[in-house]
């Protein structure tokens, strides 16, 4: 192959929930020089991307017209032959209503080389996170995956309405909310039963999917009646009646929820991952992002003299991580730790230690600095030699204290806190369209930076709608000062107390 030929990968996003791209998949879109997506989907995924990757999208929208497709097949074709990786990103699996054929048959013609990545389709997805299998032993052996689109009265329809529709046990429509009532009329009179079960599933797998439930005969009706619109798809057959037993996204704690995670991206993934478990959607904003520290100066003298200290305490991972980053960088390890006592606080930051090969002598039983003083007290006394390493911006509550109880405090800055790479403009219009139902804070400066990076006068509008979870009462109380209403906050200040606090909000206790 010719070494300066570029690539296609036509890949399928899947139907929306971001976790259900296949692993080879977002390896194509870590990859690719040039991204061309044309789907909701697809958007959210384009944050994988190289920092320098292109990203052309293709889609349709109101501010802007969407490329043909002879266009897209030119672009594609185009890139590629100046030596481009490209990846193009299509809603749900390529092949299954995407023309995502045509794009390879345009590809092949033009001696592009090309591979073809399949995508989890809403055509069994959807039904899927409804609670409906499109197959089952008991009901069906055949599914059908049908276009919508065409109008159903036409003559020489590319249907063959009078097969399928006794034909195939389960009948899938994607593209069909249009011509619904013309749909149904269309399989009843060629012989499915009236009463054949059927259900619409509207932005299958994402926090807003909703499912409507009929019979061929009446969802119609009732389709109308609650303004049921696209994308869809129109699911009609026997296995509908399995919902009944197996709807399990619907009834997850969170679902329905797209819930913001603000904490750095090293950070953000207990929370995020602890959030889709229990159904919701999370979306990662990082506010911070973790840098080293302008100067070593005051981490590199402790280093040195490590031996010195009798207490060593450790107030957060990142802490850790920088402290033993620094200690490997100086050709050293944990055995210059001596006997140092080291305190841990949170039990995060105790299995960072322990990870670390430490065994952590003191864990506090409560987070915030204050109450760790009130802890602290009897194990430090006048003359004990103290070591704080810490981020740049750390309160000096823990310090101050430490000092006046006569111990002798060396802080010294570990990491810096910089702010995050969230994506401000697009969260904004999120925000706007009331797409997200929750902000998490876990830090003040999470908060601090959320508001510099949106940067908007009109902030408490646009967060009207949305609830507020905080991790304790310091960041609560940082909120409140820069203005935003709180309406979750943990009385344990850790990721789980967190998680525990927005589910009692939603009304999940003890269930
Ligand atoms: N290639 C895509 C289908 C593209 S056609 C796939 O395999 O899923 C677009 C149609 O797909 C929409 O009109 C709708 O019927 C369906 N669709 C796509 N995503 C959907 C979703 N999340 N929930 C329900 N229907 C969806």
């Amino acid at each position: 192959m010719n070494k300066n030929q570029g690539m296609v990968y036509l890949v399928g996003a899947g139907p929306g929930d971001p976790g259900l791209i296949t692993v080879k998949g977002l390896d194509c879109i870590k990859k690719a020089d040039l991204i061309i997506y044309d789907r909701l989907a697809c958007a959210r995924l384009t944050a994988f991307a190289h920092p320098e990757a292109e990203l052309v999208y293709v889609g349709k929208s109101p501010e802007q017209h969407s490329l043909k497709q002879v266009e897209i097949n030119r672009l594609l074709v185009e890139k590629a032959a100046k030596g481009k990786t490209v990846t193009r990103l299509k809603g749900g699996d390529p092949f299954v209503f995407g023309r995502g054929g045509e794009e390879a048959e345009a590809l092949w013609q033009a001696g592009i080389p090309f591979e073809v990545v399949p995508g989890i389709t809403s055509a069994i997805a959807a039904p899927a996170y409804a609670g409906i299998p499109v197959t089952h032993r008991d009901y069906t052996s055949v599914v059908a995956i049908i276009t919508g689109n065409e109008d159903p009265l036409k003559e020489n329809s590319a249907i063959p309405w009078e097969k399928l529709s006794t034909g195939a046990g389960t009948l899938v429509f994607l593209m069909g909310m249009a011509n619904l009532n013309k749909i149904t009329e269309r399989l009843i009179a060629n012989g499915r039963h009236p009463q054949t079960p059927v259900a619409l599933v509207r932005w299958g797998t994402r926090p807003e999917q909703r499912t409507l439930v009929g019979t061929l005969e009446d969802i119609s009706l009732k389709a109308d009646q609650s303004a049921f619109a696209n994308p869809a798809v129109i699911i009609v057959g026997e296995v509908v009646s399995l919902r009944e037993k197996l709807n399990w996204f619907e009834k997850k704690p969170l679902f329905g929820k797209r819930v913001l995670v603000t904490r750095s991206s090293e950070q953000a993934g207990t929370l995020s991952a602890a959030i889709g478990a229990l159904g919701g959607e999370s979306l990662e904003f990082p506010t911070i992002s973790v840098a080293e520290p302008e100067d070593y100066t005051s981490l590199d003298n402790a280093i040195k003299n490590l031996h010195d200290f009798s207490v060593i305490i450790f107030t957060s991972v990142n802490g850790v991580k920088s402290f033993f980053k620094r200690l490997r960088h100086q050709g050293k390890d944990i055995r210059e730790m001596g006997s140092a006592r080291i305190c841990a606080i949170g039990p995060k930051t105790k299995g960072e230690l322990e990870n670390s090969g430490l065994l952590v002598d003191y864990v506090p039983e409560e987070y915030r600095a204050e109450k760790v003083i009130e802890e602290l007290r009897g194990k430090v006394g006048p003359g004990t030699k103290v070591l704080l390493p810490r981020a740049d911006i750390a309160r000096k509550v823990l310090p101050d204290a430490l000092a006046a109880m006569g111990a002798d405090v060396s802080e010294v800055t570990a990491y810096r806190t910089a702010m995050g790479g969230g994506d401000a403009p697009v969260l904004k219009e999120m925000f706007k369209h009331k797409e997200i139902d929750m902000v998490t804070f876990t830090s003040s400066s999470t908060v601090r930076n959320f508001i510099k990076m949106l940067d908007t006068t009109g902030l408490k509008d646009l967060l009207k709608d949305v609830t507020v979870a905080c991790i304790g009462p310091i960041t609560a109380g940082t909120a409140r000062d820069m203005g935003l209403n709180v309406d979750v906050v943990a009385d344990n200040y850790t990721i789980e107390g967190l998680i525990e606090a927005v589910l009692k909000f939603y009304g999940w206790e003890n269930k």
